[in-house]
């Protein structure tokens, strides 16, 4: 094993924008693979070539490579020299290492010096495969592709293609901030937006005094775990069980939540202006809960100027706990815990807020100072995925 091929989806890519995708992209996969063994990362046209030195770690490299944004599949291949019979003989390889009833030969030749055409060589090498072993080429549906990429001074010879997840790479879209409950939604919804190229912060509003610190600790392990896909993350960690109870004693009992709402995104909003993010994130999904009705979802969001960003919004329940489950958030955010949001809050919340009683209910609060008072107890804290170079913190993010 000699190399990694990473493939990307350029259909997505118009114009200017692939070559900064590209150039991205390189950029991230050098980053999380520093100190495993990659001796260069290559762009090649419709695709990267990872070099790898004799001893590296390629298990690990596969682990990173199929966590990173922006790989739409790739193949760990072997290297042979750039002429037709030393490939010849390394596919034939790869062939006798493999039960399959039909093949196919899938050429791209980046180096146009290639005495061949790509066609050429996959009649040729196709020929080959089917004399040596008796299969039939099937260029439909084949059991095994053997795919042949032709550098100019090297070829790779590859089989199995794994997939990675897709997306664009990691802050080519910018930053954006989650809020993030200890629950189900949000992490999901964090994940979707860094898939989309994002660089994700996240705020967690815990209810302590009144609550233990069960949610936080999972924000934690949430934020821990989704770091592997971007590998470095802010969180905001807000004390907000005081301002809860300011809510409390001075509002309506069914607006307490879209109060509390309102008041996370302000101090959200803040926060997220620190750290430079453009939107807000949230796992809200219309007509989940009683907070998330169109009327509600409106009056909350309007307690900020900021882009509120909902990328579940239009999502089944069961199709967000599918993809929790595929990421790995799951088994967190289900633990139990003590979420502030369902501090002191009655069974029957409205679920039609207007702005003239949102309005009404907040003259009785000093807004302002309660912001203040949520930005003042606010503490940072930062996250890094280990990679062996430890080189982290320059990631995926020469960008400021
Ligand atoms: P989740 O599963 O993300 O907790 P949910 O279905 O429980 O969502 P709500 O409790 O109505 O829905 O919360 C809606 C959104 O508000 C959450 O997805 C999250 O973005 C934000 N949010 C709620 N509670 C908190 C919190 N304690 N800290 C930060 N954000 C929160
Ligand atoms: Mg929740």
């Amino acid at each position: 094993m000699h190399g990694v091929v990473v493939r990307y989806h350029e259909i997505a890519l118009k114009g200017g924008n692939r070559q900064r995708f590209v150039a991205r992209l390189v950029e991230n996969l050098r980053v999380v693979t520093a100190g495993l063994g990659v001796r260069s990362a290559q762009s090649l046209p419709g695709r990267i070539v990872l070099w790898l030195a004799d001893d590296a770690a390629v298990d690990e490299i596969r682990a990173r490579v199929a966590t990173t944004f922006g790989v739409a599949n790739f193949s760990c291949a072997v290297e042979t020299s750039c002429d037709l019979e030393a490939i010849r003989t390394a596919v034939l390889a790869e062939a006798a290492a493999q039960q399959f009833t039909s093949f196919r030969i899938a050429t791209r030749r980046a180096d146009k010096q290639f005495p061949y055409t790509s066609p050429a060589v996959n009649a040729l090498l196709g020929k080959a495969v089917q004399d040596a072993t008796g299969r039939a080429v099937d260029l439909e549906r084949p059991e095994l592709t053997i795919s042949v990429e032709i550098l100019p001074r090297a070829a790779f010879v590859s089989r199995r293609k794994e997939p990675g997840p897709g997306g664009l790479p990691v802050s080519i879209s910018g930053r954006v901030t989650c809020l993030l409950s200890g629950g189900i939604d949000s992490p999901v919804a964090a994940y979707r937006m860094m898939q989309r190229g994002c660089r994700v912060a996240f705020v967690h509003f815990h209810g302590g005094p009144y609550t233990d610190r069960t949610s936080l600790e999972k924000a934690r392990e949430l934020v821990h775990h989704l770091t592997r896909f971007q590998l470095r993350s802010d969180l905001w960690v807000v004390p907000f069980g005081a301002i809860q109870a300011e809510i409390v004693a001075r509002v309506p009992r069914t607006h307490r939540v879209v109060l509390y709402r309102r008041m996370m995104l302000r101090i959200a909003s803040a926060l997220a202006a620190r750290s430079k993010s453009r939107a807000l994130v949230t796992g809200e999904s219309l007509g989940q809960v009683a907070s998330q009705t169109l009327e509600n979802m409106e009056i909350i969001a309007a307690a900020t100027p900021m882009l509120v960003l909902r990328p579940l919004v239009g999502m089944d329940k069961s199709e967000i706990i599918a993809q929790a489950e595929r990421i790995g958030t799951l088994a967190t955010s289900i633990l139990p815990d003590q979420d502030c949001c369902s501090l002191f809050v009655p069974p029957h919340p409205t679920t039609h807020a207007t702005a003239a009683e949102v309005a009404a209910a907040e003259t009785a609060l000093d807004v302002t100072a309660l912001v203040e008072q949520g930005l003042t107890a606010a503490e940072h804290e930062r996250f890094v995925y280990p990679t062996p170079a430890a080189d982290a913190r320059s990631v995926a993010g020469g960008e400021a």
